[in-house]
């Protein structure tokens, strides 16, 4: 079959189909989240990132090879400038279902409306407390009523669906689960609580901190009443609905739940890694080859038709030990 026709599919070793690929466009931030960074972080030199041109080349090749779905994130994916005009072209090539982006909402107040514009369909914005202090706590400069803003905008401009992410930590803000989901319910969005992950070393111990999803569920049986759904998107969140609410509730359990056999998802770094699993170090260098051979689309499919060879069966993540993973989780793409 010709790589440059547009029915070639990814499958890996394990039968498993990949046809969803986020997109880290920035490794740098305007939040220093503790969980995600340390105080001090040393960011990636131009030189060594991905230009706007080649990140949009490299989507290409993945949505002619069966990707349908596109997640932009980062680093905090709207401090990169002209992430505006790549989301735009991103948006619309063909073949392309869901372009979607991860973001910290600080930009969104100014930007919501474009990126509806540019074709980005839902929006998924970091919010883990609702309280002024503990969010400067918590995101080291971040402004809750910025943020609160950027959703408001965001419910305006009209996506298709607008869901929170909150990492819980124990003590910091595991007490405000319930007022988090009461949040999204009163605003008609949906909500993830995710289990902090260990990638990269960051200043506070990671199992301290760890607060599993399933205490998060009990929490919650307070207030709410949870019905499971079959929303499946192939990772690692179960969802529930909330009864009598448009609000879904989901939870991603990287330690306590196995989601590997129906992972259909690869990652690239804004430095041109082919991540084939968060909780692994297999990888391919996509940035060698497309500036070893400029401009050709097949040898770069060729590139990430053979990387599906490698993609792990499955992650182990041990909350006790030293991570594994040095990647901080901005050089990844969460
Ligand atoms: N800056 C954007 C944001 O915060 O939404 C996008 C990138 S951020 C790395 C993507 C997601 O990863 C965020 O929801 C963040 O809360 C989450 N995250 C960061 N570090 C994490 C960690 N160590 N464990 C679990 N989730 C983490
Ligand atoms: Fe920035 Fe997102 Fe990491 Fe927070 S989680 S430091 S907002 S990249």
């Amino acid at each position: 079959m010709s790589l440059s026709s547009n029915t070639h599919t990814l499958v890996d070793r394990f039968g498993r189909t990949v046809d969803y690929l986020r997109i880290s466009i920035t490794d740098r931030c305007d939040f220093r989240c503790i969980y995600c960074m340390s105080e001090e972080m040393t960011f990636l030199p131009r030189a060594q990132i991905l230009t706007l041109e080649e990140l949009a080349f490299i989507a290409k090749a993945f949505t002619e090879l069966g990707v349908k779905k596109i997640r932009i994130t980062g680093g905090e994916p709207l401090v990169r400038r002209g992430a505006l005009s790549l989301l735009q072209e991103i948006g619309g090539m063909e073949s392309l279902r869901e372009l979607v982006i991860t973001t910290n909402g600080s930009r969104l107040e100014e930007m919501a409306v474009s990126l509806k514009a540019a074709g980005v369909k839902r929006v998924n914005i970091s919010l883990d407390t609702l309280d002024k202090e503990k969010f400067k706590e918590i995101t080291r400069t971040g402004d809750l009523n910025k943020v609160l803003r950027g959703i408001e905008a965001a419910k305006k401009a009209g996506f298709e669906r607008i869901k929170l992410n909150a990492v819980i930590l124990k003590n910091r803000n595991h007490q405000e689960v319930g007022d988090l989901v009461q949040y999204a319910v009163d605003n008609k969005i949906d909500i993830s609580f995710i289990e902090e992950m260990p990638l990269g070393v960051v200043d506070h111990e990671r199992a301290e901190d760890y607060y599993s999803s399933a205490s998060i569920k009990s929490d919650l049986a307070d207030k709410f009443e949870l019905i499971a759904i079959s929303d499946n998107t192939g990772g690692p969140s179960v969802y529930y609905q909330v009864v009598g609410t448009s609000t879904r509730v989901g939870f991603i359990s990287p330690h306590s739940a196995n989601f590997c056999s129906t992972c259909n998802r690869v990652r690239l770094t804004v430095e041109g890694q082919l991540l084939l699993c968060l909780g692994n170090e297999h990888s391919v260098d996509l940035k060698r080859v497309i500036r070893a051979n400029p401009g050709n689309l097949d040898k770069l499919k060729e590139s990430i038709i053979q990387a599906m060879q490698i993609k792990p069966e499955k992650h182990e993540f041990n909350l006790q030990e030293q991570p594994i993973i040095l990647r901080h989780m901005n050089a990844t793409g969460g």
